[in-house]
């Protein structure tokens, strides 16, 4: 299918065509955005800056049910992912964080929880025309209109959207609101491809990530790690807002007889992340903590998978609650290097 023109006038009627389909958008909630469920008779808009929580529990939530069964039992009841979800308005870092973190779960074994929620998500992206403060998208791979991950990119042209096709998923769904679209002679394309440019420009922050996967092992012992590390809290944010962080805790829940095992987000900036039953810890401090934070991203990731672990979208920057900023820590690692 080719690039479509969508007149803003329409977008309601457009976004009619998707409500029946669990259609989730990011909506205001207090000072920040989240994704939410459209319900009917809302129309979201595409007007708004990242949301703070990265759309990764489309296909990881926070917590999920592995399988259900009963204490002396046998049997295991395991759930079933057949709902369809259409996500609109994810930024092009977001859903490229999703194919970096799928290697993982498809490396020794395929993830079926994984795998089938990612089978039946439509992503709908957004062009970012207005770069964050502390995106570094260029500098890791990826860019304001990257299209790996996505169904459908979407560019703001001002009176128009201009739509784009890109997986048979996504031709399918535009396909339905073929009558509400025009076809792009060009124009569309060149106006697109002046506001990426643009929009590249408008971000100030940069990684030279040349030598970086290679030399961290080198600088196992380095000063640099207390330094970064020194005022970290341990909270575990950088990681719970990272959309490529994919740890996780299995536990089981027990309610009588009624149980539930599941698995929930972890974080390797928690101190009893790699406690051991013993009592050694082999990531004692914060500085063993934020080492491997940094290593696993930009070391043992690129090592395994070929991929840098990190798209640049500065959240653990901006929400850091005392301003630990890992353009900082990688500019560092360079100057150690
Ligand atoms: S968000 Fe900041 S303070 Fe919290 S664990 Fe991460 S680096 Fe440390
Ligand atoms: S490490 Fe920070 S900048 Fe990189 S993807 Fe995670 S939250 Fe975004």
């Amino acid at each position: 299918m080719s690039a479509m023109l969508l007149n803003k006038e329409k977008w309601p009627e457009f976004i009619g065509k998707l409500a029946g389909k669990n259609l989730w958008a990011p909506q205001a909630e207090g000072d920040a955005m989240h994704f939410a469920q459209v319900k009917e008779g809302e129309t979201p808009g595409l007007d708004f800056g990242n949301t703070r929580v990265p759309p990764k529990k489309f296909i990881f939530p926070q917590t999920e049910t592995m399988y259900r069964f009963q204490l002396g039992g046998t049997n295991i009841e395991e759930p079933v992912i057949d709902d369809e979800v259409v996500v609109l308005g994810i930024r092009p870092c977001d859903a490229r964080a999703n194919k970096i973190i799928e290697k993982l779960f498809k490396w020794d074994v395929d993830d079926p929880y994984f795998l089938a929620r990612q089978e039946k998500v439509t992503l709908i992206g957004l062009t970012c025309t207005e770069p964050g403060l502390n995106c570094f998208c260029p500098s890791v791979g990826g860019g304001p209109a990257s299209t790996d991950g996505l169904d459908i990119l979407i560019t703001d042209l001002g009176e128009n959207y201009y739509l784009e096709a890109l997986t048979n998923k996504g031709e399918k769904l535009l396909g339905e609101a073929g009558d509400l679209m025009v076809e792009d002679k060009g124009d569309g394309a060149k106006a697109k491809e002046k506001l990426v440019a643009a929009a590249e420009k408008k971000i100030n922050r940069t990684v030279d990530t040349k030598g970086i996967p290679e030399g961290l092992p080198g600088l196992w012992e380095d000063p640099l790690w207390k330094r970064v590390s020194a005022s970290c809290l341990g909270c575990g944010t950088c990681t719970y807002l990272c959309p490529t962080c994919h740890c996780f805790d299995i536990q089981d829940e027990i309610e009588g007889f009624d149980a539930r095992r599941c698995r929930m987000w972890d974080s390797c900036m928690f101190e009893e992340y790699t406690l051991h039953t013993s009592g050694h810890n082999p990531r004692p401090t914060r500085r063993e903590r934020t080492r491997n934070r940094i290593n696993h991203k930009y070391n043992y990731y690129v090592d395994k998978f070929d991929v840098i672990a990190c798209v640049g979208c500065g959240r653990c920057i901006n929400l850091c609650p005392v301003n630990i900023d890992i353009v900082e820590i990688l500019r560092q690692v360079k100057e150690a290097l």
